[in-house]
């Protein structure tokens, strides 16, 4: 064990005081503590991964952008200095104010947009593409993205001939080197099917250990790796809008504790087991969860099967707890009035991620007609079809008197 922690400019005794015990305090959407180190061998810096045909190495964790930016220059800064060179933002994050906070780190440190691979997004539905595309640059503080996704997509119909024509377009213009989506919705369905589309660089997908055993999941990521499509894994910690009281946590928690990482990293290092993810775009709002997801991945140990094992019997434990994104199910069951799943994912983000702020923003982005019905509308048919057995009626309820 090295006295010190290399790259970090901190003891090893004070690193694993500071991220471990202050991480144990912190919210839960994340990696929350670095436990002592493990007796397998560490990388100096972050592994980098071939993001599909783009051919673009990109280090394996990045940093999502879900939080104020703006007044966390200090953790961008030290992100960079970790070896996170990947960095993830969006439009809607904060209303643009999370792309202001990185083009504000770019204007303020000469050098650093070069050294960073950049992505935002945007959804289609909310007006001109390319006007908005243009504002997204300059809150940047950048000419082009090197990576840009359409956001969120419930379906692959949504990568229609005209996006596929306005992303070529914009190629050409420069304004990014390469284009795909990210999905949280059936993404087994969308990761098919952009498998058959040729101008699909990369996808941004919910998936983890919970989801990536599924066969279905399987065949998709395959196909995808066959058609060179680069992917980016999120949502990793496997949270749901329900905290389920489980035996099989606390022993896959001791578990890996004696094997020196929590349980939260050994969910990200289970991800990274899968060598054709090539990042885990992870929510990181604070140096705690920063310095305990870099240093899960710079440690090299590899996960036994008898780790897998625990976690999928934590899975198993704990599935009535978890919304696997298969919103089409639910959603047809109810004549498409309700989007469960993004509702779901409020609560996530409320009760998994401990973020209460970001939860009532997603909330507010649902269309009002959709919040109203909430609380009124019969629940059971989507229920009936849910294959995870969610208390769907229940948490909508939940979701109204939590995030109106
Ligand atoms: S509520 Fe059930 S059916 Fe709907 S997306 Fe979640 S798991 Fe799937």
């Amino acid at each position: 064990m090295s006295k010190e922690t290399k790259g970090t400019g901190l003891s090893r005794r004070d690193f694993v005081k500071t991220m471990g015990l202050a991480g144990l305090a912190a919210g839960a959407g994340a990696s929350q503590a670095l436990a002592a180190p493990p007796a397998g061998a560490k990388a100096a810096t972050i592994p980098k991964r071939k993001l599909g045909k783009t051919g673009v190495e990109v280090s394996i964790l990045n940093l999502g952008g879900m939080f104020d930016t703006i007044n966390n220059q200090l953790l961008l800064k030290q992100a960079r200095k970790w070896g996170v060179t990947y960095w993830d933002t969006a439009e809607s994050y904060g209303n643009g104010l999370s792309e202001e906070g990185m083009g504000r780190y770019f204007s303020r440190n000469p050098g650093s947009r070069e050294e960073i691979f950049l992505v935002t997004k945007l959804v289609p539905k909310k007006g001109n593409l390319t006007a908005r595309l243009e504002k997204s640059l300059k809150r940047l503080k950048t000419d082009h993205v090197d990576l840009f996704f359409i956001h969120a997509i419930c379906g692959i119909e949504e990568m229609t001939p005209a996006i596929r024509e306005w992303a070529a377009a914009m190629k050409k213009a420069g304004k990014f080197k390469f284009f795909g989506f990210s999905t949280h919705t059936d993404m087994e369905n969308c990761l098919a099917g952009a498998a058959k589309l040729d101008w699909i660089d990369a996808v941004m997908m919910t998936y983890n250990f919970r989801l990536m055993h599924k066969p279905k999941m399987k065949a998709a990521v395959a196909a995808c790796v066959k058609a060179g499509i680069g992917l980016v894994a999120m949502k990793t910690q496997g949270g749901g809008p329900v905290t389920c009281d489980s035996e099989a946590e606390l022993k896959m928690a001791g578990r890996f504790l004696e094997k020196g990482f929590t349980d939260k990293q050994a969910r990200l290092k289970a991800v990274w087991e899968n060598p054709h993810i090539a990042s885990i775009c992870s929510q990181m709002p604070n140096l705690t969860i920063l310095g305990a997801n870099v240093a899960a991945a710079r440690d090299l140990t590899k996960l036994s099967r008898g780790d897998f094992e625990s976690l999928q019997e934590y899975a198993q434990e704990t599935a009535c707890g978890y919304c696997a994104g298969c919103g089409r199910i639910c959603m047809t069951a109810l004549n498409g009035a309700v989007p469960v799943n993004e509702v779901m994912r409020c609560l996530m983000y409320r009760q998994d991620y401990g973020e209460p702020e970001l939860a009532r923003l997603t909330f507010a982005g649902l269309a009002p007609e959709v919040r109203e019905r909430l609380a009124t509308m019969d629940f059971t048919p989507a229920e009936l079809a849910c294959p995870q057995g969610l208390p769907i009626a229940q948490l909508m309820r939940q979701a109204t008197e939590m995030l109106a």
